[in-house]
């Protein structure tokens, strides 16, 4: 047997409990299997594969909270400091009912590859909790939040490793966590990134991973001879990523035309409507059924199937593999150009093999949606120079590295006689940083 198949074998084995992160395992090393296999003897001998599927730590903790009726509650906490060859952990916090260690770990190995191709020193982490924000009182989330860190802030430090958000975390959970990391250690430093602007939180870092994703799809298209400008797209998701991205594709002249959360979605033949979405979900975080109750031009559906709705781009802002087959099918049969991830791993293996197959542009979440991550090393940087810089400055410089990213991609698979494979590319480039700062440290 190849020793790639008989790493993703044994992952297979020790993992069984973690269909999603087999998943992710299995997608990139399949497409690092032509690096392995050039030079199989010397990754082989050197247990190469094995480290780098293994995290270096995994920590998991108890988060004991009292609830507004003044019960005890107590959810698990999660970090899994995935790989450090390149930089400090880096990666968010999920807060989300769904939350258990084989997710955490998914999001972790893709953070080693997706921080890799930013071009920035930053290692791969991820955490969170199943703790479920939803319907939780702002007291309850701060004590929470306060609990969480008691555990954390011994593991983490601007230069070992730097959380940031990610489903279930924005501004707020972020400030509590801060607030409470200040208190314990003392320390007013760059622990965490996705900070308010008032206590160290950089420009442009909310809008990141939305206006990332458009100058990353805005590339790629022209890379493919096409042109972004009055093109219709069908977004996912209604939180964070999916936001920013409408607000950035509109400013592209592109026409956004869906949007969706846990319970349904809008079509909304007008356009969306961003100071109305914002409203809806960043100030009164309701359901979309009061969007479409705002706009008459909107149809309101329950559960899942933006997919049938027809336009030139697919842009999946939710969560994990909410893009099934069924919908990549419904996507090739309405002549859909381009699918370009901005949630982590929202396309399922087959579904990707499917758009891949029959001739539509995929761009991974790890090289997509990369942009967050990239700003938030962004704020890295500005906390240690204790500087703040403009709006303008790191949106440019945002734009700059999705830029290279898709450069980076295509090259990468060119390079291995995978053209238009930005999966492999993506993997390849992202691995290639990696493995050489793996090799040159030694068995660590
Ligand atoms: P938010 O919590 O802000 O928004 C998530 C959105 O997806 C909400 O609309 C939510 O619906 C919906 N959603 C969440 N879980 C499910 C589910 N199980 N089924 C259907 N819909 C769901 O998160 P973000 O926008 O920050 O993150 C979205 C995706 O992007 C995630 O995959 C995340 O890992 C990824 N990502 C985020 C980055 C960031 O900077 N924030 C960076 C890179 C990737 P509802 O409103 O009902 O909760």
């Amino acid at each position: 047997m190849s020793y790639v198949d008989e790493v993703i074998a044994q992952v297979k084995a020790k993992n069984a409990a973690e269909p999603e992160f087999i998943q992710a395992v299995e997608e990139v090393i399949e497409s690092i299997r032509v690096v392995i296999e050039a030079d199989e003897q010397k990754y082989r001998d050197l247990a190469f594969l094995e480290r780098l599927v293994e995290p270096e730590r995994i920590i998991q903790f108890r988060v004991p909270w009292v609830d507004d009726n003044g019960k005890v509650q107590v959810n698990r906490g999660y970090r899994v400091q995935y790989n450090s060859a390149i930089g400090p952990y880096k990666g968010g916090l999920r807060l989300h009912p769904s939350v258990y260690l084989g997710i955490i770990k998914f999001l972790g190995f893709e953070q080693i590859f997706k921080n890799s191709l930013t071009g920035l020193p930053i290692g791969g982490g991820k955490g969170g909790s199943d703790f479920d924000p939803k319907g939780k009182s702002d007291n309850e989330v701060m004590r929470f939040c306060q609990s969480f860190m008691t555990e954390l802030y011994r593991h983490i430090g601007a230069d070992t490793d730097v959380p940031a958000g990610d489903i279930g975390v924005g501004a707020r959970e972020i400030g509590f966590l801060y607030g409470q990391y200040k208190r314990i250690t003392g320390l007013y430093e760059g622990v965490l990134t996705g900070k308010g602007l008032t206590y160290g939180g950089s420009l442009a870092r909310t809008q990141a991973t939305g206006y990332g994703l458009l100058y990353f799809t805005k590339e790629l298209l022209a890379v493919n001879g096409i042109d972004i400008a009055g093109k219709t797209a069908a977004v996912t998701g209604a939180g964070n990523v999916a936001i920013y991205a409408i607000e950035k594709a509109q400013q592209m002249g592109v026409k956004v035309v869906t949007c969706s959360d846990s319970t349904g979605w809008i079509y909304d033949p007008e356009g969306i409507d961003v100071p109305t979405l914002k409203q809806v979900k960043e100030v009164k975080r309701a359901r979309l059924t009061e969007y479409a109750a705002a706009r008459p031009s909107a149809e309101y559906h329950e559960g899942k199937g933006v997919w049938a709705i027809k336009t030139d781009l697919y842009l999946p802002c939710a969560t994990q593999n909410e893009l099934p087959l069924e919908g990549a099918k419904q996507l090739v049969a309405n002549g859909t150009i381009a699918v370009c991830e901005g949630a982590n791993m929202p396309t399922t293996l087959e579904a990707t093999k499917y758009l891949q197959e029959n001739g539509v542009i995929f761009a991974p979440g790890k090289a997509a949606n990369a942009g967050g991550v990239a700003t938030s090393a962004l704020e890295m940087s500005q906390n240690s120079e204790r500087l703040s810089w403009s709006f303008e400055e790191v949106d440019s410089k945002l734009e700059g590295i999705m830029k290279n990213i898709v450069h980076n991609v295509v090259a990468a698979a060119d390079k291995y006689g995978m053209s238009g494979n930005y999966v492999a590319g993506a993997n390849i480039a992202g691995f290639e940083k990696v493995a050489e700062a793996m090799k040159a440290q030694g068995v660590v």
